[in-house]
C-alpha cells in the first residue's frame, strides 16, 4: 500500500468536543497503525466564526490528548492562492464557467421551481455564454445531468447518488473565496491524503467532491464515513447531554489515556477487551472493527474508565498530570518518590484527579482547614487525654510498621473504653481537617512522626 496520509481539518469556529476528538483519534490510529503521515489543518475560511483563541485549544487539547500532527497545521485563509490557481485550471480546461446570475435572479428562479413542485437547482443558464472573469462572476463547476455519482465508502460499500442530486455548483465566490467544497478537495489533493475518515454527516458533501476531483482528473481517495456520537437520548451529541469540551475535562481531572481510552470505544471494538493504551489501539486499530451504528456517550462509563486509569496507570505517568491540581500547596518540597507514594495509597478511592488532589492535600498545609463541626463532635472531653497520651506513646511507635501500629491502638481503645471507630475519626480530623481521608496508619506513616506530634497538639489545644 502507499504511504497512507490522514488528516483532521476542524473548523476553529468553537473548541474540541467529545464527536471532533475521536475522528482526530481514529485518523491519528489509521494513520499510525500503518506507519503513515498524520496532518492537521484548521479550515478557517469563515472570518467570521474562526477565531485564533479556538485555533489554541484545539491544539492544546490534541497535544494534551497526545494526538501529536506529523505535518501542518495549515490554514485554509493562508491558501487563497493555490485554490484560485486550481480554479483557473478548471476554467481554461472548459470544465468550470462563469456565471453572472444575481443572488436577486437566482432567488427568484428558486421560488418558481418550489411552485412547480421541482427541487431547487441552478438550471445551469449561464453554462454556453462563455463569460470571461469580470466583477459580480461565479465560477461554477459542469455537472452532467445524466450521470450518477458513485463511490466505494470503505465502512458502508457503494453509495449512489441520483444526477440530480447535484447542480453546477459554485466552486470560487465572485469575491474569488474557494466555496468549502472546492478548498476541501484542493487541500486533500495537495496535502496528498490517502484516507479520509470523518463524520457520517459529510456523506452529503461527497458528490459535490467526486465530481471536482473528477473534473480535475486525478485518482480519489479513499472515504470512510464514521458515524457520529450520540447522547444518551440517542440524539446528536451536543452540550445538552452535560457533553464538555476536551479541555473541561482536562479540568475536571480526567487523564488523558482514559478519555483516549473511551472515545476508542465509542464505536470501535476489539473483542470483549475493554480497556487499551495509545500504543495498543494503534497496533490494533482497523476500520472494519468499526461500529456501524451509531455510539451513544455514557458519561457514568466515562467516569469509570477514568477511575480504571487512575488505579491502573504507572504513578509516575498520573504524577504530571495531578500536579496542576496540587498547584495551590508547596509541593515541590516533596520528593517525586513521596508524592509517587501518596498517590499509590490514594488512586483506589476516587474517581477524578481533582478527587485525588482533594483527598490529600492535607500531606501539604502547614495550617489545616478544619472541618468545624466534626472536630467539636469528636475531639471532646473522652478523646482529648488519648490524644495527650498517644503523644506520649509516639516516640516509640514505628510509623513505618503499619501492622504495629494497629495492634497498638487497638489495645490503646481496649484499655481506655473508647471505641477505635471514634478515637480513630478524632484522629483523622486532628492529622488531616476531615472526616473521609485515606486510611489512618498510612496517613500517620506519611506524615511522620514530627508532622504528626503537631498536629495532635495542636488539635487539642
Ligand atoms: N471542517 C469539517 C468539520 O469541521 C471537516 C471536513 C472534512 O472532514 O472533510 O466538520
Amino acid at each position: 500500500m502507499e504511504k497512507v496520509v490522514t488528516r483532521f481539518p476542524p473548523s476553529p469556529t468553537g473548541h474540541l468536543h467529545l464527536g471532533g476528538a475521536r475522528t482526530a483519534l481514529f485518523n491519528y490510529l489509521f494513520a499510525k497503525h500503518h506507519n503513515g503521515k498524520f496532518i492537521l489543518r484548521f479550515e478557517d475560511t469563515d472570518r467570521e466564526r474562526s477565531k485564533e483563541e479556538y485555533v489554541d485549544s484545539i491544539k492544546r487539547a490534541l497535544e494534551w490528548l497526545g494526538l501529536l500532527w506529523d505535518e501542518g497545521p495549515y490554514f485554509q485563509s493562508e491558501r487563497l492562492e493555490l485554490y484560485q490557481e486550481y480554479a483557473k485550471r478548471l476554467y481554461e480546461e472548459g470544465k468550470a464557467y462563469y456565471c453572472e446570475c444575481s443572488k436577486e435572479f437566482l432567488e427568484e428562479r428558486k421560488k418558481a421551481l418550489l411552485e412547480k413542485g421541482l427541487k431547487p437547482r441552478y438550471e445551469g443558464l449561464c453554462r454556453e455564454k462563455k463569460l470571461p472573469p469580470g466583477p459580480g462572476r461565479a465560477l461554477r463547476i459542469k455537472v452532467s445531468e445524466e450521470e450518477e455519482i458513485i463511490f466505494e465508502d470503505l465502512l458502508r460499500g457503494k453509495i449512489v447518488f441520483p444526477p440530480e442530486e447535484v447542480d453546477d455548483f459554485i466552486i470560487l465566490r465572485s469575491d474569488g473565496t474557494p466555496t468549502y467544497q472546492f478548498a476541501v478537495v484542493i487541500d486533500d489533493l495537495t496535502m496528498g491524503v490517502t484516507h479520509i475518515i470523518r463524520g457520517d454527516d459529510h456523506i452529503s458533501n461527497t458528490p459535490k467532491q467526486l465530481l471536482i476531483y473528477q473534473a480535475l482528473g486525478v485518482d480519489l481517495p479513499y472515504f470512510a464515513h464514521i458515524p457520529m456520537v450520540l447522547g444518551p437520548d440517542g440524539a446528536r451529541l451536543s452540550k445538552r447531554h452535560g457533553a464538555k469540551s476536551i479541555l473541561e475535562y482536562k479540568e475536571e481531572g480526567y487523564l488523558p489515556e482514559a478519555v483516549i481510552n473511551y472515545l476508542a470505544r465509542l464505536g470501535w471494538g476489539y473483542g470483549d477487551q475493554e480497556y487499551f493504551t495509545l500504543e495498543e489501539l494503534i497496533e490494533k486499530f482497523e476500520l472494519n472493527r468499526v461500529n456501524l451504528s451509531p455510539a451513544r456517550f455514557d458519561p457514568e462509563k466515562f467516569l469509570t474508565f477514568n477511575a480504571y486509569w487512575l488505579k491502573n496507570l504507572e504513578t509516575q505517568r498520573i504524577l504530571p498530570h495531578l500536579k496542576p491540581f496540587l498547584s495551590a500547596y508547596p509541593i515541590s518540597n516533596y520528593s517525586e518518590d513521596y508524592l509517587l507514594k501518596i498517590i499509590e495509597s490514594v488512586r483506589v478511592r476516587v474517581k477524578t484527579l481533582k478527587e485525588m488532589a482533594e483527598m490529600i492535600d492535607f500531606y501539604f498545609l502547614e495550617e489545616l482547614k478544619y472541618d468545624e463541626e466534626a472536630k467539636k463532635k469528636f475531639i471532646n472531653a473522652h478523646t482529648k487525654p488519648l490524644i495527650k497520651a498517644l503523644i506520649e506513646d509516639l516516640e516509640k511507635l514505628d510509623l513505618e510498621d503499619e501492622k504495629a501500629i494497629e495492634r497498638y491502638f487497638r489495645g490503646f481503645a481496649e484499655n481506655s473504653g473508647v471505641k477505635l471507630k471514634d478515637l480513630a475519626q478524632a484522629l483523622r480530623i486532628a492529622l488531616t481537617g476531615k472526616t473521609v481521608s485515606p486510611p489512618l496508619f498510612e496517613v500517620m506513616k506519611f506524615l511522620g512522626k514530627e508532622k504528626v506530634k503537631l498536629r495532635l497538639m495542636k488539635a487539642i489545644k
